[in-house]
């Protein structure tokens, strides 16, 4: 209800046009200038060209929010290319150091090795001159494995039932989040060993050369100058379930595989699923120089970076967060509330 009223109205503020105003008066009211904001997206998907059962796991990625479509991409990347400033992580790093933060910076940072990054994503960066992150899970990069969230979700896509597209991403959302919660190896098998009653046809499969990139993808990608390649593990566990030394192998392997393919030095590296723990971020901290969570991190902790999911809220609520109008008008509503105390 509280989300749907904040929907409501930041939708009457955005699109009345007088967002701006009120942002640059609590702008000098607060003398509040900005923020530095990492955001995270996964699958970009252009639909045009696809077979029937491609589209409706494509369908089910947008439904399910591990996917926005290119339009909707170039609408918010857009935006922050024209009312924001869109930095590289790298830049990012150096201006946390200093506490030089003074504008509305932002990051874009895409995980999970997709073959949309080459296929969609890169166009649109490099038309637009946008820095970017891509995280790389290398485990299932030139082999027949498939990470294990894209197996759940090709499985419920070829079940019979439930059959509403709705009821389908939300049987996804429930299956992987109780194999985070869990032990992800042994709930996972068990999971996809039920739900995977019948053998998936051909047709049914999402093939791994449309799902993801090949090492020759990478190193065309990694040559860009506006790109920069981060390690995300090799096989994409959720590392505070598992015990330390396998942890320690997936962070290491995964540097190993990166930097011997595409001969340069890793630094950045992002949490699968964003869970980390003490003794996972000690590990990290041996071997990055920074790191990235989802919304569970901080701006003040480099190994625990928050970033905010790119497309998870209407474009409205997006925008007024991007440019700073809903973080200054709850540090007004602070500072009253504080006075009528
Ligand atoms: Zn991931």
């Amino acid at each position: 209800m509280k989300s749907i009223l904040k929907s409501v109205l930041c939708g009457a503020l955005f699109y009345s046009g007088y967002h701006w105003l009120f942002n640059w008066i609590l702008a000098k009211l607060l003398q509040e200038k900005g923020e530095l904001q990492i955001f995270l997206a996964h699958r970009i998907i252009n639909s045009s060209s696809k077979r029937s059962s491609e589209l409706n796991l494509d369908k089910l990625y947008i439904k399910w929010g591990q996917a926005m479509t290119e339009k909707e991409f170039v609408r918010r990347a857009s935006f922050l290319k024209r009312y924001c400033k869109i930095i590289s992580m790298q830049k990012a790093i150096e201006k946390l150091k200093v506490g030089r933060l003074g504008y509305q910076y932002k990051v874009l940072t895409f995980d999970d090795t997709y073959y949309d990054f080459i296929s969609v994503v890169v166009p649109i960066l490099k038309k637009n001159r946008i820095p970017a992150t891509f995280f790389l899970t290398t485990g299932i990069i030139e082999t027949e494995k498939y990470l294990w969230f894209d197996e759940v979700a090709t499985t419920v896509n070829s079940l019979s039932h439930p059959k509403k597209l709705s009821a389908k991403a939300e049987f996804v959302r429930l299956i992987c989040n109780f194999i985070i919660l869990n032990d992800p190896y042994k709930i996972r098998d068990s999971i996809l060993g039920v739900l995977k009653k019948k053998n998936l046809t051909k047709s049914e499969e999402s093939s791994h050369a449309s799902l993801y990139l090949t090492w020759s993808d990478i190193q065309k990608i990694c040559n860009l100058d506006f790109i920069e390649i981060g390690a995300h593990t090799v096989t994409h566990p959720v590392l505070t379930k598992i015990p330390i030394s396998q942890a320690k192998d997936e962070v290491v392997g995964s540097i190993a595989q990166i930097e011997s393919h595409i001969g340069k030095r890793i630094v950045f590296f992002s949490y699968p699923n964003g869970q980390f723990n003490k003794q996972v971020q000690q590990l990290v901290r041996q071997h990055f120089k920074a790191a990235c969570a989802t919304g569970n991190g901080s701006m003040e902790d480099m190994f625990a970076l928050k970033r905010t999911n790119l497309g998870q809220e209407p474009f409205h609520v997006f925008a007024l967060r991007a440019t700073g109008l809903l973080r200054r008008i709850k540090m007004l509503l602070n500072k009253i509330r504080v006075i009528s105390i």
